[in-house]
């Protein structure tokens, strides 16, 4: 009998202590869904790609619903527990209204994140205001909020820094999505460590074992101390590229990189450090299974 309940006991502590299967699905830029069927997330919602003329020519610019629609339906909305949002620039923010709709997801970002998504029509009563060091849970995403570490956009130059204006009205231009601070995410699931990082700068500030790195790329020059810095120390096992493709192109168009990156050599450098898991637009993969 002893022997039969240490069986038992030991077969169900193996399926409760595994992690089940995750969909990652990627929107371009850092705009990714995790979902489990039961605990869903989203990062930096933007999906309404807006063109460099329009950017460059200070136009306002503005979320398309059906554009939102089509890539997350209102199915696959209403499941979203929580948004994450990295920053406040507008590749990062732009569509938190548009896929807010339909769910009672909490928004977690910084105070320019609650005035952005207030402004652009979600309701206060779903903003969160998070700092480094806050932790929560969604489901079952023990989330902790990290520092981030915006690369440079241009020389030393990063554009539209500072607070987001408390009068800010939507729509705006792009110059207005002022980033405030700059968050990354360390996330536990079940027994399995995913860590967001949307900035190619290294970030993570905790000795942690790392399964799976949502690592921004957008900018070559990074690529060395984030390996030596970031992905070597943490002993990441899977890489997924993120911001690495031409945020000015529509989605709906075959991904091309963005100019400050390049794959090429980042496959070449991760080599033999970490596996690399690509994604095309709009594209699913099961990890974890
Ligand atoms: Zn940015």
């Amino acid at each position: 009998m002893k022997n039969y309940l240490i069986i038992l006991t030991l077969i169900l502590s193996s399926i409760t202590s595994r992690a089940n299967a995750l969909d990652i699905t990627w929107y371009g830029t850092s705009c990714f869904y995790l979902t489990d069927g039961t605990s869903t997330i989203l990062f930096d919602p933007f999906l309404s790609r807006v063109s460099m003329t329009d950017i460059i020519l200070f136009k306002d610019i503005k979320s398309v619903p059906k554009i939102v629609n089509k890539w997350i339906p209102l199915e696959k909305r209403k499941a979203i527990q929580a948004i994450l949002v990295s920053h406040t620039h507008y590749d990062h923010i732009l569509d938190i209204a548009e896929v807010h709709k339909g769910s009672e997801a909490v928004v977690y970002g910084s105070n320019s994140a609650g005035i952005v998504a207030k402004a652009s029509g979600v309701d206060k009563r779903f903003l969160k205001k998070i700092k480094v060091g806050d932790k929560f849970k969604v489901g079952d995403f023990e989330i902790e909020v990290l520092g981030g570490n915006h690369p440079n956009h241009i020389l030393n130059w990063i554009w539209a820094t500072g607070k987001v204006d408390k009068d800010f009205s939507y729509p705006a231009s792009a110059f207005s999505y002022k980033m405030d601070v700059n968050f990354s995410f360390l996330i536990k699931y079940k027994k399995k460590v995913i860590y967001f990082n949307a900035s190619t700068n290294p970030a993570l500030s905790k000795k942690i074992n790392v399964d799976i790195a949502i690592q921004g790329l957008a900018h070559e020059k990074g690529y060395d101390r984030l390996i030596k810095e970031q992905i070597v120390p943490s002993n990441t096992k899977i890489i997924i590229p993120s911001h690495h493709d031409n945020l000015f192109s529509p989605l709906s168009k075959k991904m091309e990189p963005v100019f400050t990156s390049d794959m090429k050599l980042f496959r070449k450098k991760i080599k033999g450090r970490g596996q690399l898991l690509e994604f095309k637009l709009g594209e699913t993969k099961k990890v974890f299974k």
